[in-house]
């Protein structure tokens, strides 16, 4: 069953703790410049475009998680642009299990679709990365209640974040 105490921590947030603690500290701390990046825009378009012959079908679970389709067999998919983040995305779809399986369903496996790169990687909730999730639900909450963003050096990634004029203009 799921815990009344968790907090309400968004697949995004598990995926941004991976990624960059600053961007988290931003996003939790409802500084959502989402619609400002082009990168966000292309994500989106891929999204919708992406595996229109499957029969896709959007699911939320307790309004914290979006997931883009369940195929055939029951299995998860997330849909992303590439495979430069893959650890987040690991991260984030184990964190979609995790609150499936807190809420009986014992579904532990998902595959995270890369459609530009024609790739997927196959994912599983181990007990491993259950207590790695608990360990990371606590460090978002950590994060989140820091008076000021955590500071941060210069990453490739800057460049295409949503966050680049914050932090470096
Ligand atoms: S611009 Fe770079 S340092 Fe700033 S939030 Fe984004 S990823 Fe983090």
């Amino acid at each position: 069953m799921p815990n009344p105490n968790q907090p309400h921590i968004t697949g995004t947030a598990i995926n941004y703790l991976h990624i960059c603690t600053r961007k988290l500290w931003f996003y939790q701390n409802h500084l959502e410049m989402e619609h400002t990046s082009e990168y966000v825009d292309l994500g989106q378009l891929l999204h919708e475009e992406s595996y229109s012959r499957e029969k896709r079908r959007e699911w939320m679970i307790a309004d914290l998680v979006q997931i883009d389709f369940v195929d055939k067999h029951g299995i998860l998919h997330d849909i992303k642009s590439g495979p430069a983040m893959e650890t987040a995305h690991i991260m984030q779809l184990c964190y979609y299990l995790y609150l499936l399986k807190q809420r009986g369903v014992s579904n532990r496996k998902g595959v995270i679709n890369y459609p530009r790169q024609r790739q997927t990687t196959e994912v599983e909730l181990t007990q491993e990365r259950e207590i790695e999730l608990e360990m990371a639900i606590e460090k978002v909450s950590e994060i989140a209640a820091l008076p000021t963003p955590p500071h941060a050096e210069y990453m490739k990634i800057c460049k295409s974040c949503s966050y680049q004029e914050l932090c470096w203009s």
